[in-house]
């Protein structure tokens, strides 16, 4: 199952996201796209969960890890 962030850092700001989505179910899926709220612009970030286990990072999808790694460095 793919562990989706409740809290993100917003790229705009830096003040922190909120996840708006609910998880499903049966758990995030790659593909599911997560919605964050910024509370400091009000920006919202829909976001596409991509496969934690594919290290090739394609070209046609986000790569949800990277983004949030990026957003931390
Ligand atoms: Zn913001």
């Amino acid at each position: 199952m793919i562990e989706v962030p409740e809290i993100i850092t917003c790229v705009d700001c830096g003040q922190n996201a909120h996840r708006l989505s609910y998880s499903p179910e049966e758990g995030w899926q790659v593909g599911d796209i997560v919605a964050y709220r910024c509370r400091g612009c009000n920006d919202r970030w829909d976001l596409v969960v991509a496969d934690p286990n594919d290290e090739r990072g394609g070209s046609d999808s986000f790569d949800f890890r990277q983004w949030l790694a990026d957003r931390e460095a």
